[in-house]
């Protein structure tokens, strides 16, 4: 980082935030700094999540996938999805725009609509914004969210702990592939469903922290493996997942086969990821039937460094390393 011709590119999103964060000095009432799906703060009395993202064309779309309404709904509910990791409650959100001078005024108002049902579905209203005028399309949304009494962030996956997913992973990444190959056959509508309308897990996400079942929790947004990898840096542990464990929609087996590439390394699935100590998975049973989604057993945290991915027969098929990064071409 030292080389001041050195690009993003050369550096990486990782490399580029693990030299920024370190030296970056929190105030007093920081919970819970930099690095978590969201940070925590008390304001007076009141402890919020906070959290912010965005969507940017031809980065995390490309604007013919998408009508602007969803566009706008996906821009709220990624961010909701980091709220719901932490099993909060969104309340308030304030909106920046980035548009060409060529957008059309209809289209961006149906963006606009898009980001206030998505809020309202959530609990929450937006309450400012900005627009400015971008090369590229890009929705940033921060929200603030109720936090939850109890905080669980991605640091507290011990050895012994078991993995689980809410949902089904991959549909989302095939979509895009489905999608980037021009295709829109009808046997794919359900998994561009997903990527078009993420449904982050805000009910599920309240009871596993409310409860006191989990120890660790993340939302997938880059891909299971990758963000499973970043619990167990957090944590200081590692894990194993089952291969043949990993949920798979019925839409995603009848277009990949058996293929769990998508779904182990694919993005944008919005589950929960958590980790759960042994003596709570009795209660974790009792609890499955409200989480209104099913919850599936991955694989476990090892007392080593690592995510390893184990075949049928126990046996690894490979160690993950380094997962998508925004700034770093997939080699
Ligand atoms: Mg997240």
């Amino acid at each position: 980082l030292t080389v001041p011709t050195r690009t993003l590119a050369d550096v990486g999103e990782v490399g580029f935030l693990s030299a920024l964060l370190p030296g970056l000095r929190t105030g007093p009432g920081t919970l819970v700094g930099p690095g978590q799906d969201c940070a925590v703060i008390r304001c007076g009395n009141r402890r919020w999540l906070f959290t912010v993202d965005a969507l940017v064309a031809g980065v995390h779309f490309k604007p013919a996938w998408m009508s602007p309404r969803q566009i706008g709904r996906k821009s709220f509910l990624v961010n909701a999805s980091d709220v719901a990791a932490m099993g909060g409650r969104p309340r308030f959100c304030v909106v920046s725009l980035g548009v060409p001078s060529a957008y059309r005024s209809r289209d961006l108002f149906a963006l606009q609509d898009g980001i206030v049902a998505a809020a309202r579905d959530c609990g929450a209203s937006v309450v400012g914004g900005n627009l400015s005028r971008a090369a590229e399309l890009f929705v940033s949304i921060a929200l603030l969210a109720d936090a939850p009494k109890r905080i669980v962030t991605r640091r507290g996956a011990r050895p012994g702990d078991r993995v689980y997913v809410t949902g089904t992973l991959g549909d989302a990444a095939a979509a895009v592939r489905l999608l980037g190959a021009g295709g829109s056959e009808r046997r794919a509508v359900p998994l561009i469903r997903r990527f078009c309308e993420p449904a982050p897990r805000l009910h599920a996400g309240r009871i596993l922290v409310e409860s006191g079942i989990v120890s660790a929790m993340i939302d997938v947004s880059d891909g299971l493996l990758q963000d499973l990898a970043r619990v167990c840096d957090e944590s200081g542990v590692g894990a194993r997942v089952h291969a043949g464990q990993v949920p798979l929609s019925p839409a995603y087996r009848r277009i990949l086969g058996g293929s769990d590439a998508l779904a182990l390394h694919g993005g944008e699935d919005y589950e929960l990821l958590c980790t759960v100590p042994e003596r709570n998975v009795k209660r974790l049973e009792r609890t499955r039937a409200r989480l209104g989604c099913p919850i599936t057993l991955v694989g476990d945290i090892t007392a080593g460094r690592g995510v390893r991915l184990v075949g049928n027969d126990g046996r690894t098929l490979r160690l993950h390393s380094a997962g998508f990064d925004h700034f770093r071409s997939p080699s």
